[in-house]
């Protein structure tokens, strides 16, 4: 049976990881990719969108009075996607724009001799710890499943798309996530907040071609990727790392939804790892933080539901899903990326304090409600000053 069959076995495997496809299914293609869009279709291009990119290389010096959208925390933001863009303008003469369109290219190739590392679980067990050494704070494994791959690629640089690139033998899928800085996130709206976005992917990128660096050094393929195959959520659920929430973000049971996600496909034998449940989906029908305080209404306050806000939505998938035409707009209007939703979400907290692991069980128990109003009253996910995440520094 070749890994683009339908197998008898996909019904379960969906229900384990709470999938709901419906029949009318079918596969994303890169180009509706709301950032994509935002290159070729003029609903969404637009001076706004150009300035807001062209932010990312040149600081903007006088953009608003009010404090985290300084020169200064422009200057930050940039500096810590500083290696993820170093990676990312490596091949734009070839038409790549790696992590974000295109996989990453390795530098060396597959080992002429193979490596044994055991059984499929012990290689898994190894693989996991060299990602952690290497930087990742969670790291899963599950298997290939062609329809979370985007249909076709497309480059930003040219306009034009292309066949997917990912070889067929890849039938496993490696999935890492980084944490993205708490305090950061605490001042979000702000060009400041960006640099926990900017790090997250400048580990990542370090994380995913490291990983796959040395599975090809042992002898097996491999193909690092950030944002520029697939969609990343279905995976890192498969892969046990979390569930989908309310704003359409994974939240992990770790970091909430305070993450950034990277893939390894290989044909290195790996054990699998099983979808979580600690009662996200419970409390997200009870809890509309986020959807209450996105300022553009991009999030859903309903149940899960097919509904596709535009073609940025996959079809045939029950979730919740965002507007990204709404939210894309309101990034841009800022001139910075938004995690707001991330910010106010009651998973977003530094799980190192004990009695915040006691109000995650709680948020998993039919005492949620308590919870989310303990949540609101101790004034979890209200902003704070951008100058006190400076003054705290040194
Ligand atoms: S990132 Fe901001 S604009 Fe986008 S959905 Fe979240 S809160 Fe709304
Ligand atoms: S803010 Fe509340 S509803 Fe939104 S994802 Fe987080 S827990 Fe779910």
């Amino acid at each position: 049976m070749s890994r683009h069959t339908r197998s008898p076995s996909r019904n379960a495997k969906d229900a384990e990881a709470g999938f709901e496809i419906q029949s009318d299914f079918q596969r994303f293609s890169q180009r509706d990719d709301v950032f994509r869009r935002s290159w070729w279709d003029a609903r969404i291009r637009s001076a706004k969108s150009d300035l807001f990119y062209a932010t990312y290389r040149e600081p903007l010096s006088n953009w608003r009075s009010t404090d985290g959208f300084t020169q200064k925390d422009y200057a930050l933001r940039n500096a810590a996607w500083q290696v993820s863009d170093l990676f990312t303008d490596l091949k734009l003469d070839a038409d790549r724009r790696e992590g974000f369109n295109d996989e990453f290219t390795l530098t060396r190739g597959v080992a002429d001799e193979r490596i044994d590392l055991g059984t499929p679980a012990e290689t898994a067990a190894e693989i996991k710890r060299v990602a952690k050494g290497f930087g990742a704070d969670l790291v899963g494994i599950t298997d290939y499943d062609e329809r979370w791959m985007y249909v076709n690629k497309f480059s930003d640089l040219s306009l034009t798309e292309r066949p997917q690139e990912i070889p067929a033998e890849m039938t496993n899928v490696i999935v890492t996530a980084q944490s993205m800085d708490y305090d950061l996130i605490r001042t979000v709206p702000s060009a400041l907040s960006g640099a926990a976005t900017g790090a997250g992917y400048s580990r990542d990128a370090m994380v995913v071609l490291s990983v796959a660096q040395y599975i090809q050094n042992l002898g097996y393929q491999a193909v690092a990727s950030m944002n520029d195959t697939s969609l990343a959520i279905p995976f890192a659920i498969r892969a046990g790392l979390g569930e989908y929430g309310r704003h359409g973000l994974l939240i992990t049971k770790e970091f909430g939804p305070r993450v950034r996600l990277g893939k390894i496909y290989t044909d290195l034998p790996l054990a699998h790892d099983k979808p979580i449940q600690f009662g996200v989906k419970k409390f997200c029908d009870a809890c509309q933080k986020c959807s209450t305080a996105c300022p553009v209404q991009a999030i859903p306050n309903g149940p899960p539901s097919t509904e596709r806000y535009n073609q940025s939505n996959i079809k045939g998938v029950r979730k919740w899903s965002i507007d990204g035409e709404k939210c894309f707009g309101y990034w841009t209007v800022q001139n910075t990326d938004c995690s707001i939703c991330i910010r106010v979400c009651p998973y977003n907290k530094d799980f190192s304090k004990w009695w915040l692991r006691v109000g995650r069980w709680l948020a998993g128990t039919p005492l949620r409600r308590l919870m989310l109003w303990l949540d609101g009253w101790l004034g979890y996910g209200e902003r704070i000053d951008p100058r006190r995440w400076w003054s705290a520094q040194g």
